[in-house]
């Protein structure tokens, strides 16, 4: 513990009479509070608790002048003289075992300085609230039978009860199912009729997919799996980056390598963007292991309670999960795989705003075991590491089975021969065409929600805006319904301008609603459907239409990002991207990586089948490198323009930035105050090489939900450096009331 413990639980004005302050040996407790004070303070162990105290159990202590109770993470106990001053003293222990291994405790502590967040609020990040609550959520093992036939005929209520286990089942549920008592279920496991159940019950509803393990795997893929399985081997750790254009066998390449860890008796863990997304992977790994907890954002508190129990017991092999999933408890952990690692969402949007790639990293360093990373489209972060020698990086060029990569038509948007009434260029029309001629599938991407990206008044062109965001609507149909996609709020849209009183507003720009109208309209033989976040609120429905259009019931999806993901659908045979430049110019400097990876990501999705197939991207930019790259299935034509770029800007991977966000609903207040940090943050960084402060400046969305955002950013070449500046400019200040900031470290988000 390098940490100086000032602790508040020194502060009192009367001694209390539990303080024992003339004793000189004792044993001493640092705990650390989930909220509230962030500095771990210490506490005296009371000799009938020192059995039940240890680090990553929680305790209770007493807090403040109130000695208010609260319950805070134990994370260090030593034995031995004690301070000078006297102590508060624990009051009791809540867990009955560690909820945080000795290793957990170090990471979180890691993540705590690696990202500036308060290491209560990552303790509190890394357990599920199922974990946390589990005083009050009692979690019953799940029970399942065991097929064994009993000595006895069974009774009816007996067969019952059988068959409602057929699937881990909780004992209460299960005689519920049945309906018969409690007494029944247990006479049942003392039968051995019932075990507990060892794994963890995949989702309900997924049918199972055959076993597909192929034979043979191809040169590249053999050579991909060697450079995993000679550290998992000679238990070491490695980093190997398995670069590969979507359908060149990645994921064969992480089943073989999670066969061979659970072979040695180790556990993996198998990160994916988002479980609804990936349904195909997840089912892949159900089908090729079995016993998979699969780790959903669905489950119930106590479900996921379970989960981590069956996990820590060491009855799963294989994890699946999002993020989060990082954090799962595996006592004998093996391999770490990562899949499409270049996507933002493995960073956390809200504190603690870690990236589960640098805590992948940490953890299989620490475990001394390979962490996997697979994209087509790496982040340039994880290729500069390659470049530079740090990770290994296996190249899979082709599909497998050698199917050719679709040819890419840029249509340019500026070009007259281009002009369209509706969203549709006369060449992506014919693409369609074609490809429904064919008997194909079409995706189109076009990644606006809603029907309409605004409302304009056509005499002065003001566009309607949400009145507590500075966004303009979108029109979502049906109904006419203003949304702003900042706050989520309705607006009433107003029959005449509101800025020059004209009468009639026009919806101006093409969301994905408009676009299916369009498409129906134009291929009205077609069956559509459309995949964005207004279409796929129920849970299930990305499986629905997923599943429906893998039965070749759609022959037109229409989506957002959503459908780039993850996906093999081998009738697709045109896909198209609407509006390729949509991100390409936002106020953030990843905007052509981003680009570059959603357009090549889902250029890939055409043609994975015999029937060949072809992609028609429109863009007003086709010479920009990123639309380029994309379109020439070159994704290292970009990493090779862009690179220099950043580094000449010294922007990631060649520099950190760390991102403070000032809110206030008072708009001059949040202008001082992100003044005040940033004044601060020259002063602190006077002097010191290679350290840039730009701003206060209004932040892209400078308001949102009536709060007023300003940003200022730091950049240096180096992270731990620049977090230590951004520690001492920020250490001191008083916040005022009406004012609240966010540190964001190596931001993904910049508006
Ligand atoms: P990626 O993860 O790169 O998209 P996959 O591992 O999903 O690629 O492979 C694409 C398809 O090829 C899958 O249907 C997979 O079952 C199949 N496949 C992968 N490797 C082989 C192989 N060595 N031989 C035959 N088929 C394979
Ligand atoms: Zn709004």
């Amino acid at each position: 513990m390098t940490e100086k413990h000032t602790s508040q639980g020194r502060l009192f004005d009367t001694a209390p009479e539990w303080i024992l302050d003339d004793a000189r040996q004792g044993t001493v407790a640092t705990v650390v509070l989930p909220d509230g004070v962030d500095r771990p303070l210490d506490y005296l162990v009371p000799e009938s608790l020192a059995a039940a105290v240890e680090p990553g159990r929680r305790v209770r202590v007493p807090l403040g002048r109130g000695n208010r109770e609260r319950v805070a993470y134990c994370v260090e106990v030593r034995t031995g003289d004690l301070p000078q001053a006297p102590l508060k003293s624990v009051i009791a222990v809540e867990d009955e075992a560690a909820l945080l291994a000795p290793r957990m405790l170090e990471l979180t502590r890691w993540m705590a300085d690696r990202w500036m967040a308060r290491w209560g609020e990552v303790l509190e990040a890394v357990l599920p609230a199922g974990v946390r609550l589990r005083r009050t959520a009692r979690v019953t093992p799940l029970l399942v039978a065991t097929g064994a036939s009993p000595t006895r005929p069974p009774t009816p209520a007996q067969a019952r009860v059988l068959a409602a286990a057929a699937a881990p089942i909780t004992a209460e549920a299960l005689a519920r199912a049945a309906d018969v008592s409690r007494a029944v279920v247990s006479r049942l496991v003392r039968t051995g009729l019932l075990r507990a159940a060892g794994a963890v019950p995949a989702a309900p509803g997924r049918r199972p997919i055959r076993h597909d393990r192929p034979e043979s795997l191809s040169a590249e893929q053999g050579a991909a799996l060697e450079a995993i399985l000679d550290p998992l081997r000679r238990g070491k750790h490695a980093s190997i980056v398995l670069f590969g254009v979507t359908g060149s066998g990645k994921t064969e390449v992480y089943l073989q390598a999670v066969e061979e860890t659970l072979a040695h008796g180790r556990q993996a863990i198998v990160l994916v963007p988002e479980i609804s997304l990936t349904p195909q992977t997840c089912d892949r790994f159900r089908a090729r292991f079995g016993s998979v907890a699969v780790l959903h954002s669905h489950l119930s508190p106590a479900e996921r309670h379970a989960q981590w129990r069956e996990i820590a017991a060491g009855n799963v092999g294989v994890v699946v999960g999002a993020r989060s999933a990082i954090f799962a408890p595996t006592p004998r952990l093996g391999l770490i795989v990562i899949d499409e690692e270049h996507e933002t969402s493995f960073k956390q949007a809200t504190a603690p705003r870690y990236h589960a790639r640098d805590v992948a990293e940490w953890i299989a360093r620490a475990e001394g075991v390979p962490l996997v990373l697979g994209s087509a489209t790496p982040s340039l972060e994880t290729f500069q590491r390659c470049l530079v020698g740090e990770w290994r990086m296996c190249r899979l060029p082709g599909r497998v089975g050698g199917t050719e990569l679709p040819p890419v038509l840029s249509v340019d948007l500026r070009d007259p021969s281009s002009r369209s009434r509706g969203a549709i260029t006369p060449r992506l029309a014919a693409g369609i065409r074609w490809a429904l001629d064919a008997g194909g599938q079409v995706m189109l991407l076009l990644n606006r929600r809603g029907f309409a990206t605004a409302v304009l008044c056509r005499g002065c062109g003001h566009s309607v805006r949400c009145g507590q965001c500075d966004l303009a609507v979108t029109l979502h149909q049906p109904g006419s319904r203003g949304i702003c996609h900042g706050c989520g709020l309705v607006a009433r849209l107003p029959a005449d301008c509101p800025a020059c009183g004209a009468p009639g507003l026009v919806p101006r720009g093409t969301g994905t609603q408009r676009l299916e109208d369009q498409i129906r309209a134009t291929f009205p033989a077609a069956r559509v459907a459309r995949m964005d976040t207004d279409t796929m609120r129920s849970r299930g429905s990305h499986e629905r239409t997923l599943d429906a259009f893998r039965a070749r019931e759609i022959d037109i999806l229409v989506g957002t990002q959503m459908i780039a993901k993850g996906l093999d659908f081998p009738a697709v045979m045109l896909v198209g991207v609407v509006n390729a430049d949509a991100a390409l110019h936002l106020a953030d400097f990843r905007a052509s990586e981003r680009t570059c990876q959603l357009v090549t990501q889902v250029a890939g999705r055409s043609g994975r089948g015999s029937l060949g197939g072809r992609v028609v991207v429109q863009t007003s930019t086709p010479d920009h490198p990123a639309i380029r790259a994309a379109a020439a299935h070159d994704y290292e034509a970009f990493v090779r323009s862009e690179l220099p770029i950043r580094e000449a800007l010294l922007y990631p991977p060649f520099g950190c930035v760390v991102r403070i966000v000032v809110r206030s609903v008072n708009g001059p207040a949040a202008e001082r105050w992100a003044g005040n940090v940033a004044e601060r943050l020259r002063g602190e960084s006077e002097g010191v090489p290679g350290i840039r402060v730009l701003g206060p400046a209004p932040a892209p969305i400078a308001r949102l939900r009536d709060r007023f955002r300003w940003h200022v950013q730091a950049h240096g070449p180096e992270g731990g450096l620049l977090r230590e500046i951004v520690r001492r400019a920020t250490a001191t200040l008083a916040t005022p009331d009406d004012v609240a900031w966010i540190v964001d470290v190596d931001p993904v988000e910049m508006l």
